[in-house]
């Protein structure tokens, strides 16, 4: 079973291992909603709770994907937490509090549900960061007076964006970050910015262990933009944890999980095999059963490219 940890002030406790639904708007390869449901029901077997999505995945299909899912799985709705986005379409970007309020009654459709509860705007290093601050976060905080999101959140990349908004709200304003990239084997950046986010009282989300497919086997999907000399690292790394017998993911995905100080690691699901094999990874670590070995090996394999990223979004933070 996945533990359960305290997401900053919220006072939501989140599974350490949690669901990215992104897949199930079939970006990775096709899912059907037979498959997305038994997935779905297997995550709450093993004590999943946290689902994370936006109509940004699949052009809104993940959203209805995983709202029919919940759904025909039938846990009642105080028993789960669901984040959906905002500002991010497969249109294109818009954070304004015309298109954001518009935006989550959308979404609370397609989810079949009466409120989300965090709303998180989506890549804002994609938008001008000041209106973030003062003009969507306002209108999300007139969502939260109306009951239909929880908490707020902000996602992204380049990890300055957090700290440009955060010093610029009002405390207590924004409730979560969602970082991705920033805390894997090859990236563990996203750690200088904790103690900062403590201090502030805001609730840690990190996404993609496995690096959006960086740290597999079957290594990332085409559209990925790591550099060529990343990309190589990764794979020798995995080709080496594959002749050595072990998954390069388990070991990704339990690197992540050690960090006590993030709430949850949002790791992308698409089958009842990937759930097994992510919660018993989180299983076994909390068992003590670490393979130390292995990932020496694997940080040596990655040091020459280690913290190396990708440019993304507009900003200069
Ligand atoms: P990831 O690093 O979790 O990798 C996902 C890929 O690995 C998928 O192809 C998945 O099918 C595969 N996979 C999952 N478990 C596996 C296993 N045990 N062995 C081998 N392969 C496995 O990256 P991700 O999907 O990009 O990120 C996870 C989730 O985090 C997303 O679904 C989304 O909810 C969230 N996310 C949010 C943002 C943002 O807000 N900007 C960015 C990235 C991710």
């Amino acid at each position: 079973m996945a533990e359960l940890r305290s997401l900053g002030n919220t006072g939501l406790k989140l599974s350490s291992v949690g669901f990215g639904a992104s897949p199930l708007g079939s970006v990775f390869g096709p899912v059907s909603d037979e498959e997305a449901i038994a997935t779905v029901r297997e995550a709450f077997r093993l004590g999943i709770n946290f689902f994370d999505t936006s109509p940004y995945y699949g052009g809104t299909l993940s959203e209805k994907v995983l709202g029919k899912a919940l759904k025909a799985v039938g846990v009642p709705r105080n028993e789960y937490i669901v984040s959906t986005k905002c500002g991010r379409y497969k249109e294109g970007f818009d954070f304004s509090a015309e298109r954001v309020t518009k935006s989550i009654d959308e979404s609370l459709e397609r989810l079949q549900m009466d409120y989300v509860d965090i709303l998180q705007c989506h890549d804002i290093e994609f938008g001008s960061l000041d209106q973030i601050v003062n003009e969507t976060i306002p209108a999300l905080q007139k969502l939260k007076e109306a009951g239909k999101i929880r908490f707020i959140g902000i996602t992204g990349l380049p990890l300055g964006i957090f700290s440009y908004v955060l010093d610029r709200v009002p405390p207590g304003t924004v409730d979560v970050i969602l970082s991705y990239c920033h805390y894997s084997i090859n990236d563990t950046t996203l750690e200088d910015l904790i103690p900062y986010l403590k201090s502030k009282g805001v609730g840690v989300i990190s996404a993609s262990p496995l690096a959006m497919g960086l740290l597999t086997e079957s290594g990332p999907p085409e559209w990925h933009p790591a550099s060529p000399k990343l990309k190589a690292a990764c794979q020798t790394a995995a080709a080496f944890c594959k002749k050595k017998g072990k998954d390069i993911s388990k070991l990704a995905l339990q690197y992540s999980l050690c960090n006590k100080d993030i709430s949850t690691i949002l790791v992308g699901m698409k089958s009842v095999e990937q759930v097994r094999l992510n919660v018993a990874a989180a299983t076994e670590l909390a068992k003590g059963e670490k393979d130390e070995q292995t990932l020496a090996e694997v940080e040596e394999i990655l040091k020459p490219v280690k913290n190396q990223t990708w440019p993304s979004g507009i900003q200069q933070v």
